[in-house]
């Protein structure tokens, strides 16, 4: 009997370690690209993070979901970006966008909307009121916003709700890149936040502006680095949803019908986005929020209500 108990706790014990270097790397592997000469992506478990180089040091724009990632990307950004972090920009709101600053020290220059800013207290503030606090965005906009940076030049847009309400875009002019932060996954279905004030119906108005910028290749949220086609493809996808919700709105529509009777043809070739027991984001997600937006059934959260703490 004890001997049985005893072989049992080995094999749990190796099966934990086993879970638990799987991921320890699932979280601190990173791989990275270059997009142009000045331009580096960096892909890990989070968001895309996009790289600047300038003759003082980098750029940064999102920081991935875990303080102990955060210290890697830091790194490797400042190696790429030729020296230590002139500053930080985050996209939105978003764990795995931001989760990761708290590796910069306390005072780093960090971009964002006011509305991110807001969504952060409201949704995230245990996070931020710990030992993350100093690494909050401190310098808020809320159209637009540029930092020159050496030859460099940063220009942070807000131009429209979509993935939240909130979201900003970062065109690093003069290498004619975008990063389109959650505004665009590449080839996947949208995670869609309609509490913090994102819109299906809206969001591909929002695309429209985006696509009037002068660029050539796009830095998605999430997903493989591309050009106008995939970021097109995807505002297709997203046009032909919120007409689909409004339409079975009008009509009454049930969720259970919406979703039996979709024929939805330009997410072909789109993957799913899940973590098993926490989110999937897949075709059905995203009728299900579209729906949920058109029959007003899911509205979003009032920043103006007391109850936004606002004591970061
Ligand atoms: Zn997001």
């Amino acid at each position: 009997m004890g001997r049985k108990v005893g072989v049992i706790a080995v094999v749990l014990v190796a099966l934990l370690g086993t879970l638990a270097i799987y991921l320890y790397n699932r979280i601190t592997v990173l791989d990275h690209e270059a997009v142009t000469d000045s331009v580096s992506v960096i892909y890990g478990a989070g968001g895309n993070v996009a790289v600047l180089r300038t003759q003082r040091g980098a750029v940064v724009v999102d920081t991935m979901t875990f303080p102990l990632q955060g210290r890697r990307i830091r790194a490797l950004a400042e190696r790429l970006g030729g020296g230590p972090t002139q500053a930080v920009v985050n996209t939105h709101y978003h764990p795995d966008h931001t989760h990761g600053n708290s590796a910069w020290p306390a005072g780093t220059h960090i971009v964002a909307t006011e509305r991110t800013r807001a969504y952060l207290e409201r949704f995230d503030s245990a996070f931020w009121e710990g030992r993350s606090a100093g690494s909050v965005p401190n310098d808020l906009f809320t159209d637009r916003h540029d930092l020159r940076i050496g030859d460099k030049t940063v220009r942070s847009l807000y131009l429209g709700r979509g993935h939240t309400g909130g979201d900003l875009v970062v065109l690093f002019v003069e290498d004619r890149v975008l990063h389109t932060g959650d505004l665009f996954f590449n080839r996947r279905y949208p995670n869609i936040d309609l509490e913090a004030g994102g819109s299906v119906q809206q969001w591909a108005e929002t695309l429209e502006r985006v696509l009037a910028l002068d660029f050539d290749r796009v830095i998605p949220g999430h997903g493989p680095v591309t050009d106008r086609a995939d970021l097109l493809e995807f505002q297709r996808f997203i046009a032909e949803l919120a007409e689909y919700a409004s339409k079975s709105a009008a009509a009454e529509m049930s969720l259970e019908e919406t979703l039996a009777a979709a024929d939805l043809e330009h997410d072909a070739g789109f993957e799913p986005m899940s973590i098993p027991f926490l989110f999937r984001f897949d075709r059905d997600f995203a009728i299900r929020r579209a729906w949920e937006e058109a029959t007003g059934a899911v509205q979003p959260v009032d920043l103006a209500t007391p109850e936004l703490s606002g004591n970061l």
